[in-house]
């Protein structure tokens, strides 16, 4: 589940007690370190109580990742879009120190938001100590890459959007032989086609 944050807890909640009422494996949590405020609110993004419910979560087998720092940058929500690697970098570094600062567990690993990011700053990325770094065709670990595509909500609220969504079932049965992994926007599942599509995917996961 990737934009964890205080912003969308009430959501992200709802769609873990659904996930686990299905049956399904405990979600990898995708969290965003400075979702509210942004750089200059130093500790915003991540307020005691919700660093309670993260940890919580994380000691009954919940995988915590660090997904961007505030997922915003000079391109809208695609953080690291046009980026050189030594920002990403530097980005992601900060996102590891307010992670460190709030005592989170060690993360599980680093997903760049929008899974948009130059592949130039893999290196830093693995130098920093993410071990995992996901991304949109799978997840690269140093000197290996796990092929899996994401299947994914599209995060936004326009038509092409719902109509991506809508297709969602399709691509589910279209991408079954190569493993995909299933990739949820807590923004996009609150209600409408989006929710209904992932509804029909959760179920053919069943
Ligand atoms: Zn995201």
């Amino acid at each position: 589940m990737h934009d964890v944050s205080p912003y969308t807890w009430d959501a992200c909640a709802e769609w873990i007690d659904l996930c686990a009422s299905l049956g399904l494996p405990q979600l990898d949590l995708f969290v965003i370190p400075r979702h509210e405020g942004g750089p200059s609110e130093k500790g915003a993004g991540l307020p005691v109580e919700f660093v309670r419910r993260l940890r919580e979560l994380h000691s009954s087998g919940y995988p915590l990742w660090i997904h961007g720092w505030t997922h915003n940058g000079p391109r809208g929500d695609a953080e690291f879009s046009g980026m050189d690697p030594v920002r990403v970098v530097d980005r992601a570094r900060r996102a590891l120190l307010d992670w460190k600062e709030a005592e989170l567990p060690e993360p599980h690993g680093f997903c760049p938001p929008c899974w948009k990011m130059p592949s130039a700053a893999l290196p830093g990325l693995f130098k920093l100590g993410f071990r995992h770094v996901d991304l949109r065709f799978g997840v690269a670990r140093p000197g290996t890459m796990e092929w899996s595509p994401a299947l994914s909500t599209w995060g936004g609220r326009g038509p092409f959007s719902r109509l991506w969504d809508r297709t969602l079932p399709f691509q589910k049965r279209l991408l079954a032989p190569f493993r995909p992994r299933v990739a949820l926007h807590p923004q996009d599942l609150m209600a409408g086609p989006a929710r209904r599509s992932m509804e029909k995917v959760l179920a053919t996961l069943l």
